[in-house]
This record gives C-alpha cells, sequence and structure tokens, in this order.
C-alpha cells in the first residue's frame, strides 16, 4: 500500500463561478424536507422568474430532484410559488 496521490496537472482550471455541490442538501441534511408548504425551501430552487432550476446546477440527486419538482408544481397550484411566464416582467 501507498500514499501516494497522482499530482494535478498544472494550470488554471478553474472556470467555474457557481460553487458546485458534491451532495444534494437533502442528502446531507436529513432535517431539512421537502414540503410545497414551505415556499422557503422550494424558493432556493427556482429562479426569480420562477422556473426550475435544474439538477446539475442545484446539485440535488434524482430522488430529491423529483421531489422539488413536485413540491413546486404543488406550491403553484395553490399558489405560494409564481408559475414561470404567466406575468410579464417590466
Ligand atoms: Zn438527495
Amino acid at each position: 500500500m501507498s500514499d501516494e496521490r497522482p499530482q494535478r496537472p498544472s494550470g488554471p482550471r478553474k472556470k467555474r463561478p457557481f460553487q458546485r455541490r458534491k451532495v444534494c442538501r437533502f442528502c446531507a441534511d436529513k432535517q431539512v424536507t421537502i414540503d410545497y408548504k414551505d415556499p422557503r425551501t422550494l424558493r432556493y430552487f427556482i429562479t426569480e422568474r420562477g422556473k426550475i432550476i435544474p439538477r446539475r446546477i442545484s446539485g440535488n440527486c434524482s430522488h430529491h430532484q423529483r421531489e422539488i419538482t413536485e413540491a413546486i408544481k404543488r406550491a403553484r397550484n395553490i399558489a405560494l410559488l409564481p408559475v414561470a411566464g404567466t406575468h410579464a416582467m417590466p
């Protein structure tokens, strides 16, 4: 066994302004629940215009992204969240 780590190739590789999360926040923190009655949590996953943020940006796993999507849709139905594209922005 050896402790050697492969050396990184030199050169700047940071290009992403968005920090990527390794695990989805719901897997990491079991106390955070996905609830359509809780728009504060859901708002993390929608844009200002009310669009759902895709998984590769939010960092969610597919399981939780699905739950988020469902919750957002439900929240829209009861008008807790805006529906994207319905009102025209100035
Ligand atoms: Zn997850």
